[in-house]
């Protein structure tokens, strides 16, 4: 059974879906004006891995995921630049698709636009008008009325009245036209030079928070399993949404809240408007795209994670030891090529590395505990690592490849060396092996081991075969 922390609750709850063996998950996703940072990685990262997990888990998964894009920054950008708002936010919707591809972030079953759902925004909006959950001011702005929705705060655990005290100063600094500070804004007018749609009460664009309630409903249902995000989004993102949709809709909007702990840098957010931020296509210029997945899922999602070079590099040999056994695994599997029967002795020694995985399961299962879900992969690792030799047979190293291909797979790790970053030593190595081959032809031996040793020193290691020289790292 799957446990989640549920924001609403704030405990730990059985996962009871809503429709028997389906997940219907909605994670807010990036507003798109400039490259994504590795901030704004984690919920996707994190989020991708729970998807992986219910699937492994055999859940069918719909999962949606938007891309803000009309907001002030976008407008703000399109200006600077002198062309049209979707110019940038289409220009940035792709980038950030390259990116979720360098991280193994599997495409959305959906990633719906806001601008693509306008007509949706403008019905939700009309009926919370309707039943009295909205007004609609002088110069055309609708606002939510938020006193009239009894339940707001139940998800970030707010007090009403504290609210009042702490938003009482907007009265007075251009925001007259609502009837309470707490209210927000679910339409407002256009302002010169900025993209707008038409709608019953004026040319405009809609607030924020209403793309969330309108996309979760069209491409999910009035109830949804899962809301997700940085927990940021907590407030006020997250509590509008839910008045928006239990008061539109009359039922509850999402069954379990998940939020994400911040990626922190020198303890404190990393984020755009702080300036203290790495892009991910910084990263990923250092680092193999799968490095970066390893350092997220390192700590369990609902703690902070500090980034640093150090964890970098220690997400890297880690990750390489994982690899490594994969290699290794692949290796001596073409050396087994035809021992296709199991011994005795190894069949006997598959329920250790069956512990394993119930080791991860446990791990995930508790609210995916990634840190001890890759713990356990790693000491699986360490078991193969021990248990399979050249006398191994090819079905017993098939089905530890394929006990560790699975668990990693919920992880999202590729098993594989990125080639690009190792295309040097390869170069290197294949131009020492046709050496070494030139100096054994003209019977050169001294020439050929030496080459043999010099690569051995660099950790290569050679092996003749009959389809030819091999190498791997050792
Ligand atoms: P934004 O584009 O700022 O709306 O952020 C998109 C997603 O990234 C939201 O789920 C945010 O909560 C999340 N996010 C932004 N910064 C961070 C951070 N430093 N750590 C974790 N999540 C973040
Ligand atoms: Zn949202």
């Amino acid at each position: 059974m799957i446990r989640i922390y549920n924001t609403m609750s704030k405990r730990k709850e059985d996962f009871v879906p809503l429709h028997e063996g389906k997940v219907g998950m909605y994670v807010c996703g990036p507003t798109v004006y400039n490259l994504i940072h590795i901030g704004n990685a984690r919920p996707m990262i994190v989020f991708d891995t729970v998807r992986r997990y219910f699937e492994y888990r055999g859940y069918e998964v719909n999962f949606v995921s938007n891309f803000t894009d009309v907001d002030d920054k976008i407008i703000n950008k399109s200006i600077e630049e002198g062309v049209d708002a979707s110019v940038i936010s289409e220009r940035y919707i792709e980038e950030c698709k390259k990116d979720m591809a360098a991280m193994n972030i599997r495409p959305a079953t959906t990633h719906p636009q806001a601008t693509r759902e306008i007509g949706g925004m403008i019905e939700m909006i009309q009926k919370l008008i309707d039943t009295g959950y909205a007004y609609v001011a002088k110069d055309g702005t609708v606002y939510y009325r938020t006193r009239k929705f009894r339940d707001y705060g139940k998800l970030s655990h707010k007090d009403l009245d504290n609210m009042q005290t702490g938003l009482r100063m907007l009265a007075v600094t251009g925001e007259d036209q609502k009837e309470d500070p707490l209210d927000f804004v679910l339409w407002k007018p256009k302002k010169e030079g900025e993209p707008y749609w038409e709608s019953p009460w004026c040319q405009g664009r809609p607030g924020w928070h209403i793309e969330c309630s309108v996309m979760s409903k069209e491409y999910i249902g009035d109830t949804i399993d899962i809301h997700a995000g940085g927990e940021d989004l907590v407030f006020p993102h997250h509590e509008n949404e839910i008045a928006q949709s239990e008061a539109a809709n009359c039922c509850t909007f999402a069954r379990y809240w998940m939020h994400n702990a911040f990626l922190n840098i020198d303890n404190r957010k990393m984020s755009k408007s702080l300036g203290n931020f790495f892009t991910v296509r910084d990263i990923l210029g250092q680092y193999d795209g799968q490095v970066l997945r390893y350092f997220m899922l390192s700590v369990q999602y609902r703690s902070p994670l500090n980034f640093s070079r150090e964890l970098m590099e220690s997400a890297k040999t880690s990750y390489e030891r994982i690899v490594n056994c994969a290699e290794n695994l692949r290796f001596l599997l073409e050396k087994a090529a035809g021992k296709d029967t199991m011994t005795e002795a190894e069949a006997a020694l598959l329920p250790e590395a069956d512990a394993f995985r119930t080791q991860f399961e446990t791990a995930m299962d508790d609210d995916f505990n990634t840190a001890d879900g890759i713990s356990a992969v790693f000491e699986l690792v360490k078991w193969i690592n021990s248990h399979v030799d050249e006398n191994s047979s090819a079905a017993f190293l098939n089905k530890l490849n394929e006990e560790l291909g699975t668990l990693t797979d919920v992880f999202g790790l590729i098993l594989v060396r990125d080639k690009s970053l190792d295309d040097d030593l390869a170069a290197y190595v294949e131009a020492q092996i046709a050496a070494r081959q030139a100096a054994r032809k003209a019977r050169d031996f001294a020439k050929a081991d030496a080459i043999r040793d010099e690569l051995k020193a660099k950790g290569i290691i050679l092996e003749d075969t009959r389809e030819g020289v091999k190498w791997k790292k050792a």
